[in-house]
């Protein structure tokens, strides 16, 4: 899925416009249980394209003192990873200093840049507004994102520059490695293929894509995605939030299942949750892989057990996971790591018959029946798997808008007590029937 990219100085207005354009769907994103709504990245769709919007202010805090490297690093990554850019800029505020210097960050990449110049609210804005058109972007567009005037001619332009998605039929499991810098993603991926790989040469303007190498060992075929060796052309990004977010999206994008590398000595922090959050809301399938176990020395007292429980709660709710601990320095569970991706890969394309889900689903819903509402009952009819690359159930009922989430969860606890959907995201929809 193509990524559009919104950048710009604080406050000019991102966040509002990336609202606006993710907002409409997050009904639909919401239908999928336990996901938390979050600012850095959502999907969403214009004029029949599918995209992906990646806030890059919400990674970085709004102060102005950390700001301008971080700005840099921000547009930067946007050049490297979107499609398309949208540059935004504050017209009550005039063309700023900072806005020049991202404007000629911009002006160097042949990837397409809308400048967007928000906050035109009123007539004597727009006419305020055309001062920005000295800054030589061809695609300038006046618009105000709190009312949405102009949002639809920008989303019209942009998306002309939008490849339409098509979720492609893998015919070997897509296996991505993703992980904070350190995590041991080279490491990893080097002792599964017995090599030192190639880290990729420090060319200005090479592509700084993904890594695909296959892989066909003891009994297991996949392709391996990565983007281990890419990071180290650009040390610069190391202390940047968001800079691994940026660099798993990709990578989550074009994988069945993601492994999430953790660093044991670190335990398991919001960038490696943000990653979670981005591969749950993709549907992928997810393997937690705590790396460097070697270096929990105090087993004593941190027991595998232990450990094992306080990480499985750092991603709650959704805690039905593998998590595996392994060393790859000490060539420890790797293979374990290896497995879980595939048994996961295996869940995920789970088909469920019909007539065995409804007679187990039917079986839940007598042992504890779909509260009332208002003294109305409500009963629910039948559900059928869809026929979608990862597991999404549609439950007929007689009045869906009063299904409780409460039973939604029950109804999820219940598929995955009967069937084993162990690291996958599960989708739930209730349908008028
Ligand atoms: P960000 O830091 O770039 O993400 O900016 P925000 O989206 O948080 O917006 C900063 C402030 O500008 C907020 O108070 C918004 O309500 C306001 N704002 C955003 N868009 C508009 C707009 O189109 N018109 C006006 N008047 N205010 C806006
Ligand atoms: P990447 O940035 O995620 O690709 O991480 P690297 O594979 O480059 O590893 C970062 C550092 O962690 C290197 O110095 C590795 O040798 C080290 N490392 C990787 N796996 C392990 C492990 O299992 N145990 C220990 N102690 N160190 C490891």
């Amino acid at each position: 899925m193509d990524i559009i990219a919104i950048v710009g100085r604080p406050n000019v207005g991102k966040s509002t416009l990336y609202n606006r354009l993710i907002g409409e769907k997050q009904s639909i994103v919401d239908d999928q249980s336990g996901v938390t709504r979050d600012r850095q990245y959502g999907q969403s769709h214009w004029n029949g394209k599918e995209f992906a919007v990646v806030d890059t202010g919400g990674f970085v805090r709004n102060s102005e003192d950390v700001f301008e490297a971080a700005i840099r690093d921000q547009v930067e990554i946007a050049i490297d990873e979107a499609k398309v850019i949208i540059f935004m800029v504050d017209v009550s505020t005039g063309v700023t200093d900072l806005d020049q210097q991202i404007a000629r960050m911009l002006r160097k990449t042949n990837k397409p840049v809308f400048l967007a110049v928000n906050k035109v609210d009123n007539q004597t804005r727009q006419l305020e507004a055309a001062e920005f058109w000295s800054m030589g972007f061809t695609e300038t567009h006046n618009l105000s994102s709190v009312t949405g005037s102009g949002t639809g001619d920008l989303l019209d332009a942009v998306v002309e520059h939008i490849t339409n998605f098509v979720e492609e039929e893998s015919t070997i499991p897509q296996i991505a490695i993703v992980g904070q810098p350190n995590a041991g993603k080279s490491s990893f991926i080097n002792a599964l293929l017995g090599e030192e790989r190639n880290i990729v040469t420090e060319i200005a303007g090479t592509t700084r894509d993904s890594i695909n190498s296959y892989y066909n060992k003891f009994g297991h075929e996949f392709n391996l995605i990565d983007t281990a060796g890419i990071r180290k052309k650009a040390k610069v990004y190391e202390n940047l939030e968001f800079y691994s977010v940026m660099r798993a999206i990709r990578a989550i994008e074009k994988s069945d299942v993601v492994v999430l590398l953790i660093d044991a000595a670190d335990g398991v922090e919001s960038q490696d949750l943000a990653i979670f959050r981005i591969a749950q809301k993709r549907n992928k399938g997810i393997v937690i892989a705590v790396n460097k176990w070697d270096l929990v020395l105090d087993k004593e007292t941190n027991t595998t057990r232990d450990v094992e429980i306080k990480t499985r709660e750092r991603f709650a709710p959704f805690t039905d996971l593998p998590i595996i601990f392994m060393s790859v320095l000490e060539k420890q569970r790797i293979m374990k790591t290896v497995e879980a991706a595939m048994k996961t890969y295996e869940n995920r394309t789970r088909r469920i018959p019909t007539s065995k889900l409804n007679d187990v689903m039917q079986a839940a819903m007598a042992r504890y029946a779909p509260p009332n509402h208002r003294g109305r009952e409500i009963s629910i009819k039948y559900v059928v798997q869809l026929p979608i690359a990862y597991p999404a159930f549609a439950f007929y009922c007689n009045h869906p808008q009063h299904m409780k989430d409460s039973y939604k969860h029950y109804l999820e606890n219940q598929l995955r007590e009967n069937f084993d959907f162990t690291g996958v995201p599960i989708s739930i929809f209730f349908r008028k029937k």
